[in-house]
């Protein structure tokens, strides 16, 4: 009996440490006006979900009724001349979003934009920030490294995500960017397959986009038996965030997921792997309805894996952090990556210094298992591809400028990243102000780097 209860208060105490196993499971959508009478039955099916997608403020509002404050619609109607992104967002995260903390809420920040909280763009953002274009050498195709591609089929997702690494291509245009590509283009997936058999050093396809959640079936299937044919690749994923924003598609959508199914099934006769990557991006989005669509997957065998974003407001505390990740592991996702904000047009107000990013690393790597322990990187604007947050050549956090090499990827070049202004000391912020004095710093931290003597050529 004593030695029960000494167990028992072993157990109370670490009771925070156990709060990754609480998921949500009640009916909330039903504190949205709109959807008071929406049943569990109706809610799970996929068809609702989509079609019940919000797409315009104005649709926000008339679901949301009293919730919805006059301020932050005003605020959200200023968001969208400025977002480069659509608004898409299913009715599993616009329930979940705190209506009553809407100017605070993570989900609300991530995809539905307030005019007030954007913040003016860095002065070396630029929309193609990892230099994608410079590496495609066929439309949807991204070729960077030696034995792994990226293959964009789509330009579609079933949400939009406001700061979107993309944004100059997904989703439909908006009051502020021109987009040309929309949908998914079949006529040149032929052409990527084409490119891809010609390299016999490509083992590993992405499959991204967009998102293969819009994928069809036929799709899915085409693209992955085309993929598996080849007898160089040995490893395909499918990227969606499907199953954190929209994770009834895995529980209703059979057609879809007996896609997955079946390409899943066919590596396996080849000796191949075809896994899924997921985007979770905090606690707040992992419910229940999550842990049933992961244990259907893992059911069949299908590994899952998560990329989340370091955002400002949304996982940037260690609390959250560790939640995110000890809750994934739970699911059976493994986290695997968590990236530094890349300095794309409309985020600034999202992202963190480098300086963060790295004691969030420090924090979390501890606290699980390793193999559940996610790599924290930097994908280096202009091209350097991903590189671990604490190896930097040399950061000058008082103007927030790190240096970087990327020996295998790209020998020849050096490579910089740029903390968020707002976020330096008041007179940092002011040398930011003065044009002149852009390249004055950045030619100190390079110099500084002793970057040049270690280039090849
Ligand atoms: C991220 C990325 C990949 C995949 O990289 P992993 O580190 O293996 O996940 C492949 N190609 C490009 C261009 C990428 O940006
Ligand atoms: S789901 Fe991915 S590709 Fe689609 S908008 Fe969000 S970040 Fe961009």
């Amino acid at each position: 009996m004593g030695v029960e209860k000494t167990q028992e208060a072993r157990v109370q105490a670490k009771l925070p440490e156990l709060q990754h196993r609480n998921f949500r499971n009640d009916e909330f959508w039903r504190d949205i006006p709109g959807w008071s009478a929406v049943t569990r039955d109706e809610f799970a099916d996929h068809r609702w979900q989509t079609k019940n997608s919000i797409r315009k403020i104005d649709q926000a509002k008339k679901i949301l009724g009293k919730l919805l404050t006059e301020e932050v619609y005003q605020d959200m109607v200023e968001g969208q001349k400025i977002t480069p992104m659509n608004i898409r967002i299913t009715p599993y995260i616009f329930a979940l979003i705190d209506w009553d903390n809407a100017a605070d809420d993570p989900l609300r920040k991530q995809f539905l934009p307030l005019g007030s909280q954007f913040l003016e763009d860095h002065p070396f953002y630029l929309e193609d920030s990892l230099g994608e274009d410079d590496d495609s050498p066929v439309p949807m195709i991204i070729h960077r490294y030696p034995d792994k591609v990226l293959f964009l089929p789509t330009s579609i997702c079933p949400v939009y995500c406001s700061y979107c690494t993309r944004s100059r291509l997904i989703g439909g245009s908006t009051e502020s960017v021109e987009k040309e590509t929309y949908g998914a283009n079949q006529k040149n997936w032929e052409a990527a397959f084409d490119y891809l058999m010609k390299m016999p050093l490509i083992e590993d396809v992405v499959i991204s986009g967009g998102d293969a959640y819009m994928l069809t079936p036929a799709q899915i299937e085409f693209i992955g038996e085309s993929l598996l044919k080849i007898p160089h690749i040995r490893r395909v994923r499918f990227a969606t965030k499907g199953i954190a924003i929209f994770p009834q598609k895995v529980l209703t959508d059979d057609a879809w997921l007996g896609a997955l199914k079946k390409v899943h099934r066919l590596a396996i006769s080849y000796g191949k792997q075809v896994v899924v990557h997921t985007h979770f991006s905090c606690p707040r989005e992992i419910t229940k309805w999550s842990q049933m669509a992961m244990d259907r997957l893992f059911q069949m065998g299908i590994i899952v894996r998560n990329q989340a974003v370091l955002q400002a407001g949304v996982n940037d505390k260690v609390e959250d952090m560790v939640l995110l990740t000890r809750a994934l592991s739970y699911l059976n996702v493994q986290p695997y990556y968590v990236y530094q904000h890349d300095m794309v047009p409309g985020c600034e107000h999202f992202r963190t210094t480098l300086r963060e990013a790295v004691e969030l690393e420090k924090a979390v790597r501890g606290t699980t298992a390793g193999f559940n322990t996610p790599t924290f990187v930097c994908d280096l604007p202009g091209g350097g591809g991903k590189r671990h947050v604490a190896s930097y050549e040399y950061y000058d956090e008082e103007n927030g400028i790190s240096v970087w090499r990327a020996p295998y990827v790209k020998p020849n070049e050096y490579f910089l990243y740029f903390d968020p202004i707002h976020k330096l000391s008041a007179e940092a912020q002011e040398r930011w102000r003065d044009k002149e004095q852009h390249q004055v710093m950045i030619d100190a931290a390079v110099e500084k780097s002793g970057v040049k003597a270690k280039l090849n050529g």
